[in-house]
């Protein structure tokens, strides 16, 4: 990508001085033109399109330059952002890396863990290269200990340009959002978020990146075939992770990662954590999710004594949120939770796509629904076409029977 002021147009109005958030743009003597023309410093500059959109005259422009074939043929391997929070590797990198693998085999190249941290980082690289890398790249900083912005886009922005990944996969997290979208466009990239599919281009040898689209009402397939590296970030639970393979080795490549005055502005006082959080959906082995068919909020405690028989976590449909009847935290789907567990019992869910995308990679589900024809039956394992009201209890009653 780059950015240019046409000198011709330009006015020197200084409207895009006022709209920079950056201060990256200054009025200057230009030869041959007897006003002061805008001038950009591109330091600054993050390409936010801010000055572009404020310019009345049309005399600023940003233009994505296109890579010639044999540039993009530089671009090597499979990387995944390995993100830890407090020096623990986080399960959605070795889902990442599960799935990386995979497409891995299919560009027969190798796939790549990007660690960054402060001390003691390094003891995360074993489980990294049992889980599947076949190299660790390891980015070791004192200000990369916690997750900064302005730090991580620098790094991990350097590492690409130096090693030129094919494809940078990373988790659809408040973490991997943010870092995904800053490192797309400081190195120029194509950048699909909340993925839901990945597969190659058995022709092209591309990455096709599938996500649901125009609210969910259709999956689109995405292609970044003039950049590199093509990035995507994943839900976590979407992938599951390659089996463990203990003692496995891979090559330890680690990496320097020089920080500028301007990427420490700003200072990590505390992490206070929601202790408000009270589900993990996303961990649970079992999920007893609760629709708009339980009709009204007090039958969630039907919904919640299976789920405690089980000893699984409570879920539920967006209709259920939207009516005050349960808190958003237990929301499974798109706007939700994507979750995998090994049972997941629907319960008066019709099965929206909405809904689906967020459980449909459960091992076994049981939708239990009076609609014969509800859409979530097609996704079920098992199917019990009758009332909630009648199976749950039931059900509840008949698993404490057996538990004594
Ligand atoms: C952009 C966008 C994002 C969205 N994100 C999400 C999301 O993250 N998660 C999500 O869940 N939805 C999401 N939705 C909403 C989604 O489209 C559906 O509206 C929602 O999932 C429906 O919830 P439901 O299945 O509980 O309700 P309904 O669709 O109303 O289904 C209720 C079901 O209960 C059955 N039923 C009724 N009474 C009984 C009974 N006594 N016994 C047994 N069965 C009974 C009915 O047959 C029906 O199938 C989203 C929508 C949009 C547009």
């Amino acid at each position: 990508m780059g950015i240019n002021v046409l000198l011709d147009k330009c006015t020197g109005c200084t409207l895009c001085i006022k709209a920079c958030p950056f201060q990256a743009i200054e009025m200057k003597e230009v030869e041959g033109f007897p006003r002061k023309k805008a001038v950009i410093d591109l330091d600054k500059c993050t390409l936010c399109n801010a000055c572009v959109a404020s310019c009345k005259f049309t005399a600023i422009e940003i233009k994505a330059e296109k890579e010639t074939s044999t540039d993009l043929f530089h671009y090597k391997g499979v990387w995944i952002f390995a993100e830890q929070r407090e020096g623990k590797v986080q399960s959605v990198a070795y889902e990442l890396l599960g799935e990386g693998k995979k497409l891995a085999a299919d560009l027969k190249t190798d796939v790549s863990a990007v660690l960054c941290g402060g001390e003691n980082i390094e003891e995360e690289v074993a489980n990294l290269f049992a889980y599947g890398a076949d190299k660790v790249y390891l980015l070791h900083h004192d200000e990369l200990k916690d997750y900064k912005s302005l730090p991580y886009t620098r790094a991990v922005s350097e590492l690409i340009t130096k090693h030129k990944p094919e494809v940078f996969l990373l988790g659809a997290t408040t973490m991997g959002r943010d870092l995904a979208a800053r490192l797309a466009i400081r190195v120029g990239a194509g950048l699909t978020a909340d993925c839901t599919g990945l597969a190659i281009d058995p022709e092209k040898k591309i990455l096709q990146q599938t996500r649901p689209a125009f609210g969910g009402n259709i999956m689109a397939t995405i292609i970044a075939p003039n950049n590199r590296p093509q990035m995507s970030t994943v839900r976590p639970k979407v992938f599951r992770k390659a089996e463990k393979q203990a003692g496995r080795k891979g090559e330890l490549i680690k990496f320097n990662p020089i920080l500028n005055p301007e990427d420490l502005v700003v200072k990590l006082i505390e992490i206070l954590k929601d202790e408000s959080v009270k589900v993990n959906l996303q961990e649970a082995e079992i999920i007893v999710s609760g629709g708009r068919g339980i009709g009204d909020a007090k039958n969630f405690t039907m919904i919640n004594e299976l789920a405690k028989v089980l000893g699984g976590a409570v879920g539920a449909s967006r209709a259920t949120v939207d009516a005050g009847w349960i808190s958003a935290h237990h929301q499974v789907g798109q706007t939700g939770k994507t979750v995998a567990p090994k049972l997941y019992i629907a319960c008066g869910i019709s099965g929206k796509i909405q809904h689906l995308v967020g459980m449909q990679s459960s091992d076994i589900i049981v939708a239990i629904n009076k609609d014969a024809d509800a859409p979530i039956f097609k996704v079920a394992t098992y199917g019990i076409v009758g009332d909630v009201h009648e199976f749950v209890p039931l059900l509840t009653r008949k698993l404490k029977e057996i538990r004594g």
